[in-house]
């Protein structure tokens, strides 16, 4: 009899652990090797050395991250932004044109709005929820569309199963980066993305103790773009994979407990005087909740709001708390907060953040996995300090 597919869960577990196990080991070592004995390898990208991504760190992680998004290969970086910036360059150069979302990472934003110009790559910034307007843009040039599940930090949800539509009618490759959602809620590849691409420093680490990238799609793809890393340099260092891989196994525990805690602290947001809106894709009231419904497990532990008092009360009230670290990034077990006009989008010009509806009193906060009853409690009682 046929063994059924196996679930996510078992997979995060046991999907490209090194098999026989060496030395028994049940947990697979640190390879801190920069180079390996020749075994008559036919070509430079084949011999085995650190930075060609080969060591049995990278290639356990990448079998594990090819399970778990269902993809034929998968390639872990040295950061997501590494994962982003040589799966571009791989895929576009000069007098190339692509299409991307106009609202994403900041770091992303500022590459291909700053240094993609002077590699000679053209890009239009596109409404995600906007799919009547994209086919202006296209040029006999246009290469790819680039977008990402969940935009930072407005949570807004894209038209995902129109950007797939429209990648294959106009025969564009198409890249999602799914940072937001992890695999665990989210799968693009099954809805038809052709890359899939994380900041593995966030969910699928899970720790907050490492920077990490990795991208998953087709082999042939994902050969194309391990030969530009190889020669871009970006590899993930082996004791940075080893906690990669570490984290990876309780990766479904901890989005359930991300999702639960973000939606409880969303509807507690909401009912709260002080707080003028919530931005959080499981509440009712955002504007594509149905959309995220249909499409993903849930919705992660990133949620914004705006104080109706301003940037001020937002600070005092920041100041006040007591559990969320005020810090960038997102995806840890601890509960973060922060302004994005003075952290992650503190790149762009206040015009810039206003034309993206990002306000400067604006509150962001990634939720952790403590007891979702104390997070409310200690924002409450930072609320009733203002
Ligand atoms: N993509 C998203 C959605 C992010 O939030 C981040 C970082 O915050 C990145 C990419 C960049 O990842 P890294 O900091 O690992 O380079």
């Amino acid at each position: 009899m046929a063994t059924p597919p196996r679930q996510l869960q078992t997979q995060l577990i046991h999907a490209g652990e090194p098999q026989p196990r060496p030395a028994g080991a049940v947990v697979a070592p640190i390879y801190q090797s920069a180079t390996y004995e020749q075994q008559g390898q036919p070509g430079y990208n084949q011999l085995r050395y650190l930075r060609l991504n080969n060591s049995p760190n990278h290639l356990a992680l990448h079998a594990k991250l090819a399970a778990i998004s269902g993809a034929g290969a998968a390639l872990v970086t040295a950061s997501g932004m590494a994962a982003i910036t040589t799966t571009l360059l791989s895929l576009v150069g000069a007098g190339d044109h692509l299409l991307a979302q106009d609202c994403l990472y900041g770091g992303t934003l500022n590459f291909l709005s700053e240094e993609a110009a002077a590699l000679g790559i053209e890009v239009d910034f596109i409404k995600g929820n906007d799919p009547a307007s994209w086919a202006r843009h296209l040029r006999p040039t246009t290469r790819l569309i680039y977008v990402e599940t969940m935009t930072n930090p407005l949570l807004e949800v894209p038209e995902l199963e129109a950007v797939v539509g429209f990648a294959r009618r106009r025969n564009l490759v198409s890249i999602i980066d799914n940072t937001f959602a992890s695999p665990v809620n989210f799968r693009p590849l099954a809805l038809g993305f052709d890359l899939e691409i994380h900041s593995a420093t966030k969910y699928l680490n899970g720790h907050s103790d490492i920077v990490a990238g990795c991208v998953m799609g087709e082999a042939v793809q994902l050969a194309q773009i391990t030969r530009r890393l190889n020669h871009l340099g970006g590899t993930l260092d082996p004791h940075a994979c080893f906690l990669l891989h570490r984290g990876l196994k309780t990766l479904a525990l901890r989005m359930r407990q991300h999702d639960e805690n973000a939606l409880a602290l969303a509807r507690f947001l909401e009912d709260r005087p002080e707080v003028a809106r919530v931005n959080y894709p499981g509440l009712e009231s955002h504007a594509q909740h149905q959309r995220a419904r249909r499409l993903f497990a849930g919705c992660g532990g990133v949620l914004s709001f705006e104080m109706r008092e301003g940037t001020a009360a937002a600070d005092r009230l920041i100041a006040g708390l007591e559990l969320p670290v005020a810090a960038p990034s997102l995806g840890g077990v601890e509960t973060l907060i922060t302004r994005p006009a003075t952290t992650s989008h503190s790149g762009l010009t206040p015009q810039q953040r206003a034309a993206l509806g990002i306000n400067e009193g604006l509150v962001r906060v990634a939720v952790g996995i403590e007891a979702a009853q104390d997070l409310c409690a200690d924002f409450a009682q930072a609320f009733d300090q203002l």
